[in-house]
């Protein structure tokens, strides 16, 4: 049998958009012939978004809505989105219209042999300069920082395999990093070229403040990436190079003071030898706890620190 195909949606004040979206997107995937569902995740909207949903919900036995309490945010909708999926493929898109529900089928030709495929908004109907412009740049610095090169990071328009996606679990504003995550637990990506349109409705959810949170975001993936299992290696060295700093400063200065009988309180070299010994030892103790706590991370959750894709021959 084909496999079934779940459509993911988080909307946050689109009551314009959504008659148009559900239309598109039924449209587009009842040419399938294929199982799927849609399933639209609200996230706290106020505009009436609700209602035009349940009503779509009424009518429409293959469409899910899960309603959040108030606004958790684009991340969290989606994740809740890939929690009450059922598909063997899922697939996410905004609900601006943005996306284009005919891309589906392009998505779903290039993941026969991938798990990950990634949309890319070519043409990019945002405006120039406090959308498209710093997304070149970010997307060049994700890419270079992960090692996951792709053109756009930021497209929602993107299809999983439901067993790559069901392992990945989101934090923050983390959704446009999925593909690296799926890279590093060994899934195949792929990109595809899509349309995009200018938003018809409604108003964008963000401002130029994203590009501070993606950053952060970005050193919180990379960070738990390199040294998630092995955080002493991340501060280890450096506190070494710092405590020994410290500490030979320290011995020259004691030299100094022995031997010539100069004073040194007062000296500067003073100073930065005491705080090289302090941060030397802060870091070495942050790396410590850091173990502790990847060990507690692992541990309680028996969460193995690999990632098998199967097992034969064991009953
Ligand atoms: N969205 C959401 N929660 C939020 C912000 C946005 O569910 O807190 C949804 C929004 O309704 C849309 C998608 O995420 O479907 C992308 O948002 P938007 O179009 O504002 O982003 P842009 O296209 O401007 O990058
Ligand atoms: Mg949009």
């Amino acid at each position: 049998m084909a496999e079934s195909i779940s459509i993911v949606i988080p909307v946050y004040n689109e009551v314009e958009s959504l008659p148009h979206l559900y239309k598109s997107v039924k449209d587009s995937v009842k040419s399938l012939k294929r199982p799927y569902e849609i399933v639209f995740i609200d996230d706290g909207s106020t505009d009436g978004s609700i209602g035009v949903l349940e009503s779509i919900q009424e009518s429409d036995e293959q469409v899910v809505v899960v309603t959040f309490r108030r606004n958790f945010g684009q991340t969290a909708a989606m994740a809740a989105g890939f929690k009450y999926a059922t598909g063997d493929i899922i697939i996410t898109m905004d609900a601006d219209l943005q996306n284009d529900p005919a891309d589906i089928p392009v998505l779903l030709e290039a993941i026969k042999d991938a798990d990950v495929v990634s949309g890319w908004r070519k043409n990019r109907q945002d405006k120039l300069l406090s959308r498209r412009m710093p997304s070149v740049a970010a997307n060049w610095l994700i890419s270079k920082v992960t090692g996951v090169a792709l053109h756009d990071y930021g497209c929602t328009l993107k299809a999983y395999r439901k067993e790559v996606i069901k392992n990945i679990n989101l934090y923050g504003e983390m959704h446009r990093f999925i593909p690296a995550l799926a890279s590093w637990v060994g899934a195949k990506i792929v990109e595809v070229e899509t349309t995009h349109h200018a938003r018809k409705y409604g108003t964008s959810k963000y401002g130029i403040s994203r590009i501070l949170r993606v950053i952060l975001d970005l050193i919180t993936v990379k960070f738990l990436q390199s040294f998630s299992t092995r955080p002493i290696q991340a501060f280890g060295p450096a506190g070494l190079f710092l405590g020994g700093a410290g500490f030979l400063i320290s011995l020259y200065l004691t030299a100094v003071k022995i031997f010539t009988g100069a004073p040194i309180g007062g000296r500067p070299l003073l100073m930065l030898g005491i705080l090289c010994i302090i941060l030397g030892v802060q870091l070495i103790i942050l790396g410590l706890l850091g173990e502790m706590l990847a060990r507690v991370y692992h541990e309680s959750q028996n969460k193995p620190i690999f990632v098998v894709k199967k097992v034969l021959g064991k009953k």
